[in-house]
């Protein structure tokens, strides 16, 4: 048994997962050959299935580094791509596809990368060994081949029979020994021909006696030695056996019987043959520079490690951290803000919220229906410098116009479809405070995570949200008939009313203020006389005659307009406010002449009925169950490899999360590689004493 190169290969699939540097590869066959040299078929026949991509045109344009893994307790014979994630492929037909379409994928004007395919095949009837099957060299390249192609392949096959790897050259019989690519290659790297085995193909298209001469060549003589192989792919076996049946036994009979028939190639001739030969030499070559290559692998393991662990100390402080830890604290955190953000929006801010909203569509409804024509007649337009004018419109209580009016208007925000509005804007802000809760946590990193909670949020309220709607618009129902009004909310809104159209013309004064200052005072002032002259028809315009006004640019007039605006707004909401100042407006009874007071009652019955459904249909019912679907989309239903997908979304968890799995793989690896020193030392010693 190779128990040494089996568990190198243990170590090397740990080592690959830790990144491959150079000083922690394990040593390997590396398989060089020129193009149709047989290369192929000598793997094929020692894996037993034809799997390597096949075509008149170069179809290995990568490295493929072949893991056989022998499963001695097992009849399945499977490949994988551990990098690829595909799972276990038991056809090989499909392994043969796959390599074709990963080699296909390399440019065409990149001819070839040194981008290495792994492939791992499991079967009871393979060795355990690890291969390099590298792109064949071609002698002149073909039509169609960039004419950089030659050279390209020459430096990738350069790069990989370095030492300690093992050169497995191919090259067939029928070929000069003296223009075998392989052999020179390999010759430039291992001159002494202490690390290469030599094999001969297609044995069976020379004469025994010349094939017999090749294996004993004394010209390139190599320490290793010559294997001669008859590896043609039996093709019809196939057929006898089925399509994914092994093929090894069916070549090595044919091999048999070839070596078998010529006596040239007998036991006592000292010519090695056949692949079940070959087979024994790789392992037992393998097994050998695996063994000599302990010390220096141990060594360049434990200088990584030592890297490792400086670094984790320095940047990590040696904070321990995983995907789950990572994501279950980031969670925590999470719910701990929501905590903390439902104990600061609840029914009072919900109230201010409905409130604002409904005293915009009092402002808008009021202005359409009361203050919509253009003030150019005089009462309405106070002069500048002086105070509004003291005499107001009146609106007598039994006058049916100011009835309608009023009606009207009340009508307009009962009927507005408040329910819809009111949970909609509940509805918005919550989902806007999720998100601002979002990008004020570790999740704002997390694609994932913020979708999840967006989803979450989304969920919950549009399941709620017309059974909410409905229900606010039914209670607010009453409102559309009649609405009594008390004492003490009539005194409040009149205050509401007042700290409005206040607001209202601060906004306004400090815009038309902002105007002035950036056009200019008195520039402004002149293109605003124009525009009123203007506005007041032909009599208005006769006067503009003899003065210079044609001169105001386009963009002067509109922002003069603008200033016009402002200016009028500013004097009628003086007005307004001077009106529920006033002391008609202190009895409920005058409502007629007081609008804007009564609206912004019936805008606080609305408000207060919504608030009271809205709290409990939405807000309570959003804070119950958002934290339960948070743990069903980011807690324990996901599997731990979207829980660490979701972790590495954000590049310092990744890096903290590599560096630290980086480390626990090589002290891996040290603890197998130090049990395995161990092993061999005593196995040495036995052998010693034995
Ligand atoms: P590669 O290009 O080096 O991989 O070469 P292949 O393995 O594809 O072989 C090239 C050709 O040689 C194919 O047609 C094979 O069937 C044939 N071939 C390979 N090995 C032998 C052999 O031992 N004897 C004979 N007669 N033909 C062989």
């Amino acid at each position: 048994m190779m128990v040494l190169t089996r568990k190198m290969i243990e170590i090397r699939n740990i080592l690959t997962k830790v990144g491959q540097t150079a000083a922690l590869q394990l040593p390997s066959i590396v398989v060089i050959g020129s193009q149709s040299s047989g290369k192929s078929s000598v793997l094929e026949a020692i894996v037993g299935h034809e799997f390597l991509p096949k075509g008149s045109n170069m179809v290995t344009r990568r490295p493929i580094e072949l893991t056989l893994i022998n499963t001695p307790g097992s009849t399945a014979e499977y490949g994988e791509f551990p990098a690829l994630n595909m799972g276990k492929m038991t056809d090989f037909s499909t392994i043969q596809k796959t390599l074709t379409e990963l080699n296909l994928a390399v440019p065409e004007e990149d001819c070839v990368s040194d981008d290495p395919i792994q492939l791992n095949i499991y079967s009871p009837n393979v060795p355990d060994l690890s291969l390099i099957d590298l792109p064949g060299y071609i002698q002149v390249s073909s039509e169609g081949q960039p004419p950089e192609l030659k050279e390209k392949i020459a430096e990738l096959c350069e790069r990989y029979i370095k030492p300690p790897n093992v050169i497995l050259a191919i090259s067939a019989a029928d070929v000069d020994l003296a223009n075998s690519t392989a052999l020179r290659a390999s010759r430039r790297v291992d001159p002494r021909g202490e690390r290469t085995i030599g094999v001969i193909t297609k044995m069976d298209l020379v004469e025994p006696s010349r094939g017999y001469a090749i294996l004993k060549d004394k010209n390139y003589p190599l320490r290793l030695g010559y294997v001669g192989v008859v590896c043609k792919s039996p093709g019809s076996a196939k057929y006898f056996f089925g399509k994914n049946a092994n093929i090894s036994g069916a070549i090595i009979k044919n091999e048999n019987a070839f070596f078998n028939a010529h006596p040239e190639f007998g036991p006592d001739t000292g010519a090695v043959v056949g692949t079940v030969n070959l087979r024994q030499k790789l392992m037992n070559v393998l097994e050998q520079t695996m063994a000599s290559s302990l010390q220096g692998t141990s060594d360049a393991i434990h200088q990584e490690l030592e890297e490792a662990t400086y670094e984790f100390k320095v940047h990590y402080n040696d904070r321990h951290l995983t995907a789950e830890t990572y994501l279950a604290e980031s969670l925590d955190r999470f719910k701990h803000s929501f905590k903390d953000f439902t104990q600061v929006f609840g029914r009072p801010q919900v109230r201010e919220l409905l409130k604002r909203e409904l005293d915009q569509k009092v402002l808008d409804f009021l202005a359409q229906r009361y203050w919509n024509k253009p003030l150019t007649e005089e009462p309405y337009r106070p002069r500048r410098d002086e105070k509004p004018l003291t005499e107001l419109p009146t609106a007598e209580p039994d006058n049916m116009y100011w009835q309608r009016k009023l009606d009207a208007s009340t009508s307009q925000l009962t009927k507005l479809g408040f329910g819809r509005l009111a949970t909609n804007v509940v509805a918005n802000a919550l989902a806007q405070h999720m998100d601002r809760l979002v990008s004020e946590s570790t999740f704002r990193e997390h694609p994932f995570a913020k979708k999840a909670i967006s989803d979450a949020t989304n969920t919950i309220l549009n399941e709620r949200f017309y059974s909410t709607s409905d229900q606010v618009e039914n209670c607010i129902k009453p409102y559309k008939y009649e609405i009594e009004v008390e004492d003490r909310e009539w005194a409040q809104s009149r205050d509401n009313s007042q700290k409005l159209l206040k607001e209202e013309l601060k906004a306004c004064e400090e815009a038309y203020k902002a105007l002035g200052n950036s056009v200019g005072k008195k520039k402004l002032a002149q293109a605003m006389t124009f525009v009123d002259r203007q506005r007041e028809g032909p009599r208005g315009a006769a006067t503009l005659e003899g003065t210079d006004a044609f001169g105001f640019s386009h963009a002067l007039l509109e922002r003069a307009r603008e200033g016009v605006f402002l200016r009028d707004r500013s004097a009628l909401l003086k007005m307004r406010l001077y009106a529920i100042k006033s002391k008609q407006c202190g009895n409920k009874a005058n409502k007629y002449y007081c609008p804007e007071v009564f609206l912004d009652v019936v805008a606080e019955k609305l408000t207060s009925t919504a608030v009271l459904f809205l709290n409990v249909e939405l807000l309570s019912e959003f804070y119950y169950h958002f934290p339960r679907e948070l743990d069903n989309r980011l807690g324990r239903h996901l599997s731990p490899e979207q829980v660490d997908a979701i972790a590495r979304e954000d590049p310092k968890i990744r890096k903290h999360i590599d560096l630290q799995q980086r480390k626990q793989l090589l002290e891996l690896a040290l603890e197998k590689m130090d049990s395995l020193m161990a092993l061999e030392k005593s196995k040495k010693a036995a052998e010693r004493s034995g």
